[in-house]
């Protein structure tokens, strides 16, 4: 068979300059890994190509048996025109990733089959029942099965890729309120894959520096310590997601992933305000920790990555210049902020649309950066605007520099990714600008 896997993710159709495209496929902290991780485990006597639209144009001549479109929210209707054009060509077309997991019945009528959820036990499943006619319309989600390994992600991308990346364990248990990940079927069910089979996964990557796609290494710290002290003559260097909670108090767990090479910590701060945080049901973060977590981080020499929510309804038009002056005194390395963003399927939507707040239901708009629902103590646009000067203010030339030289006492990884996240960060804030509201 002939299959198409196309991922398309978080640029709602917006097209690339050459020049973008170059920077983002080298320095992208974000590779494709979903595609690959399905390609890997194709019966090999199937042929299987890859599109990643930020990079790679689809040849919609080519003959195919199955196109899979993996996609997101703000990506739906590139998503449902690819499918419709393929689907007029009589090819079998395959959707999933989280918006076809939560809008499942909507999907199936631009698709002959839904996977719901994550799971590659359905990959393979679906294969088999195309190869006897027996394509079901909807995979559902099945309990993780030890049994099935996911091999090394052997399929490249073009070009030249400075990041490679792996998971480890898939899924959160945590399950905040805002969070779609953890909030889609089968999401927030946590499995661990053999740290082994991880272990040789890391020796086949090509690239010298990993990124962990996990949502969170800290959600199993034992898990991680073996990981992390089997990683440690690998001569890889690596990033991570993980939470305050563990990153303040386990100091062992912080010096392992050091050793194991990790140059950079993603921490979810999302706020910092506790009122806040309790609202939203982050559990795993006290505001109090998370200086203990940064200076843990730092004392080991890797930098610190943070992620910062607006909007929510605890937010007043202080928050901004508040959780600037927050950032400075934690000395967070490189940060990025987000607009509160109601995706479907999860306890955020539905309380909003009980409070008929919701302002659009165009799903390209739901890509974190534009105001889709109107806040409680600010208008949309305030909203707007303050993101844009968190953005504005944080890579200011002059804050940029300060960081940077301060980066140079972390060695050579965390000094070149916090330069290097300067420059991504750039063309970050030009999408920014490029909504409007
Ligand atoms: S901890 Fe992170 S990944 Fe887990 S549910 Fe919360 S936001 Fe989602």
């Amino acid at each position: 068979m002939k299959i198409l896997i196309i991922e398309n993710f978080w640029l709602g159709g917006k097209k690339l300059k050459l020049t973008e495209k170059l920077l983002l496929n080298t320095f992208s902290i974000l590779p494709t890994l979903y595609a690959r991780q399905l390609a890997a485990i194709t019966p090999k006597k199937h042929s299987v190509k890859i599109v990643d639209e930020r990079y790679l144009n689809i040849n919609f001549d080519e003959k195919y048996d199955i196109v899979l479109i993996n996609f997101n929210f703000s990506s739906v209707q590139r998503a449902y025109e690819i499918a419709d054009s393929f689907r007029q060509k009589v090819i079998t077309v395959v959707l999933s990733g989280w918006y076809p997991s939560i809008m499942s019945k909507e999907a199936k009528t631009h698709s002959n089959s839904v996977i719901i959820g994550l799971n590659e036990t359905n990959w393979l499943e679906l294969l088999n029942d195309y190869e006897k006619d027996k394509l079901k319309p909807f995979y559902e989600p099945k309990k993780y099965d030890s049994s099935v390994r996911i091999p090394p992600t052997n399929v490249e991308l073009p070009g030249f890729i400075f990041t490679g990346a792996i998971e480890a364990t898939r899924g959160c248990p945590y399950r905040c309120d805002f969070c779609p990940e953890s909030n889609i079927p089968g999401g927030s069910q946590y499995f661990t894959r053999p740290v082994d089979d991880i272990i040789d996964e890391i020796k086949s990557i090509p690239q010298k520096t990993i990124m962990f796609y996990d949502k969170s290494l800290t959600i199993n710290p034992e898990y991680s310590k073996t990981l992390f002290k089997k990683m440690k003559n690998l001569n890889k260097k690596f990033f991570c997601n993980g939470n305050a909670d563990v990153l303040a108090r386990d100091k062992e767990l912080v010096r392992m992933s050091k050793e194991a090479g990790c140059v950079a910590w993603l921490i979810g701060f999302e706020s910092i305000s506790q009122e806040t945080i309790n609202k939203i049901g982050k559990t795993t973060n006290k505001v109090e920790e998370y200086y203990q977590a940064v200076k843990n981080i730092h004392d080991n020499k890797m930098s610190v990555i943070g992620s910062f929510m607006f909007g929510f309804d605890t937010d007043t038009k202080d928050i901004f210049n508040e959780t600037l002056k927050m950032i400075e005194e934690l000395k967070i390395d490189i940060a990025d902020f987000w607009i509160l963003t109601p995706f479907l399927g999860t306890p955020l939507f539905d309380k909003l649309e009980d409070e008929d707040r919701i302002l659009t239901k165009d799903w390209s708009k739901y890509n974190m950066k534009s105001v889709v629902f109107k806040p409680k103590n600010m208008t949309p646009d305030e909203l707007l605007q303050g993101v844009k000067k968190m953005y504005s203010e944080f890579f200011s030339f002059k804050n940029s520099t300060k960081r940077v030289l301060r980066g140079l006492y972390l060695g050579f990884y965390p000094f070149f990714l916090i330069l290097v996240r300067n420059s991504i960060t750039n063309i970050i804030i030009r999408y920014f600008s490029s909504y409007d509201n």
